[in-house]
């Protein structure tokens, strides 16, 4: 019987990440590197906005420079394009953030795939993506590799595992099932069109809820001593903060890890997406 869960305290590591990413950022401006992290987004969307600024004050906390650039209705899809082309070929940006969405006149996937892979911090692109199907190096999206930094960082082993991710986005569910499947866990991926997902569930040693469904998995889907990560944010009303797609009191009595909600996967999202700042700047040196 599982008694306390081992809490996978993402603030915490977001803030060793961070301290240590602060070292890398001083040494690469000793050596006249200034890295510098742009972000296009849209300007009528306040939960964007509000996302780009903390990624943004974080970003300064290490030393990395930001810039953003404010699409509007009055922006066309043109423009946009020429500002990303414009950042693709600035030698002084390092990394580009795409904040999705931008307003509905702009295409996004065509605004996206025209970022070059080298400056995709976000990892998002389908050049980024391909490149973690096949294997080869660029940059991991940001949400699943935050994941994986909290998986190493308590020593959960992934090898030989049955791993279950629930949620197929681009963006979370399937580069975390490809992350998974690199460390050797046997993965499964659910959506909304599985059947028995409970059932399922009950079977995996790690279970990873990328749905958007506030507390939907609850503690009796688990199998005793699984691993539970919580990437969920939903706002509730009546809710002081914002919760994950696990019911946390319920999955805690059965898991053996487990993230909260807040303060699990969010703050290594950020995190990651400023070590891959990081690297790319350190790219340019070599
Ligand atoms: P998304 O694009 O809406 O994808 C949700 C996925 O969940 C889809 O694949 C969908 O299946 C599946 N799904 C929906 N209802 C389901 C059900 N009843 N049973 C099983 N699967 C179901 O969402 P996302 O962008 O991946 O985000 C997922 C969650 O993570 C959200 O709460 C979001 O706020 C959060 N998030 C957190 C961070 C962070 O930094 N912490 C970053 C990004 C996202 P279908 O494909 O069949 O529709």
């Amino acid at each position: 019987m599982v008694e306390t869960p081992v809490i996978l305290d993402g603030r915490a590591l977001a803030r060793e990440v961070r301290d240590g990413l602060k070292v890398r950022v001083d040494a690469l401006k000793a050596q006249g590197v200034n890295p510098r992290l742009e972000a296009v987004v849209a300007a009528q969307d306040p939960a964007s906005l509000a996302y780009v600024e903390m990624k943004k004050k974080w970003a300064g906390w290490v030393g990395i420079e930001s810039g953003t650039f404010m699409v509007d209705d009055s922006v066309s899809e043109s423009a946009v394009m020429e500002q990303v082309a414009k950042l693709n070929a600035d030698s002084a940006v390092h990394g580009v953030l795409i904040q999705h969405p931008l307003p509905g006149h702009i295409d996004e996937d065509r605004v996206l795939e025209s970022l070059g892979h080298a400056k995709d911090v976000d990892g998002i692109t389908s050049a980024s993506l391909g490149r973690l199907t096949a294997g080869l190096p660029g940059f991991r999206c940001a949400t699943p590799l935050g994941i994986t930094k909290l998986l190493d960082r308590y020593g959960v082993q992934c090898e030989g595992k049955s791993a279950l991710v629930i949620g197929r986005s681009n963006i979370l569910g399937k580069p975390m099932a490809l992350m998974l499947l690199e460390r050797n866990a046997t993965v499964t991926v659910a959506h909304s069109r599985t059947k028995d997902l409970p059932e399922l569930c009950r079977t995996m040693d790690i279970v990873v809820a990328a749905v958007g469904r506030a507390e939907m998995v609850k503690g009796d889907w688990l199998k005793p001593g699984a691993v539970v990560i919580d990437a969920g944010y939903n706002k509730v009303e009546g809710r002081a903060h914002d919760v994950g797609d696990c019911d946390y009191d319920s999955c805690s009595e059965v898991a053996s890890a487990i993230t909260p909600v807040p303060g699990g996967v969010g703050p290594m999202t950020v995190a990651s997406l400023l070590m891959n700042t990081v690297d790319a700047a350190e790219a340019t040196l070599v």
